[in-house]
């Protein structure tokens, strides 16, 4: 954390946030706030330069063409880059997921330059992946089983330098079995809902990476009815 405030910035949200993804933004300002933990969000509009000072960095999901542009954007930028090589936290789903990697699929399956933030690539697979996704998250991340949503036609292969998030045991995810995919302090997956609303753990493990600090446990009964109630709907 860079101040007394937990600096979070929600870039591109004219290009990226097609699937509800600003509750995420609205979650990690919460559940900071019940730990006395002030926060500062920043809306980045597409035509603003990249603040170098943020301590979690938001991607939302997109359509192909404002995907293609949001990553050249981006490229151009470099801030969010620089600001990865300082330690901050990222967190991507979807559209920016697969922009944070070294490509991805456009609209007519041709392979757009990405970030290559995360070592992963991916392409136009041959279905459309919706539907309700479940997994285990890998165990050193110390998150419960993840549920979302996910609705995506790309697929995503992990290079040796990224980590699976987690395993799919519902869904489609990246194609190979897992979802997601995680490196140092930078997270993508795959998962709408928005992800951090029906996960509160895994919102809670990028404010624990921005702040360096354990963090008072909250009551998360609702989140976790929500939780039984998606399981036992995939599994009947
Ligand atoms: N255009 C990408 C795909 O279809 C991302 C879609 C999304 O963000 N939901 O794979």
């Amino acid at each position: 954390m860079s101040s007394d405030r937990i600096k979070i910035v929600w870039i591109y949200p004219d290009l990226l946030s097609t699937y509800g993804d600003q509750g995420n933004t609205i979650v990690l300002e919460r559940r900071a706030a019940l730990r006395g933990i002030p926060t500062e969000t920043v809306n980045l509009r597409s035509d603003e330069p990249v603040p170098a000072d943020g301590d979690i960095y938001l991607l939302g999901g997109g359509e192909d063409r404002p995907q293609i542009l949001a990553a050249q954007r981006l490229r151009g930028d470099g801030g969010l880059a620089r600001a990865v090589q300082s330690g901050a936290v990222v967190f991507a789903v979807c559209a920016g997921y697969q922009l944070l990697g070294h490509e991805f699929g456009g609209e007519e399956g041709q392979l757009v330059p990405g970030l290559g933030i995360l070592d992963i690539r991916s392409s136009r697979g041959e279905q459309r992946a919706v539907g309700e996704i479940v997994g285990d998250v890998a165990g050193e991340l110390n998150v419960p089983r993840i549920t979302g949503f996910e609705n995506h036609q790309g697929v995503t292969h992990l290079g040796a330098g990224a980590q699976p998030f987690a395993k799919v045991t519902h869904g489609i995810g990246n194609g190979d079995g897992f979802e997601g995919a995680y490196s140092g302090r930078v997270l993508g997956t795959y998962m709408h809902g928005p992800a951090l609303v029906r996960n509160p753990g895994l919102a809670d493990l990028l404010l624990r990476w921005a702040t360096g600090t354990e963090l008072r446990p909250l009551d998360d009964s609702w989140a976790g009815r929500l939780r039984e109630e998606r399981l036992q709907a995939v599994s009947g």
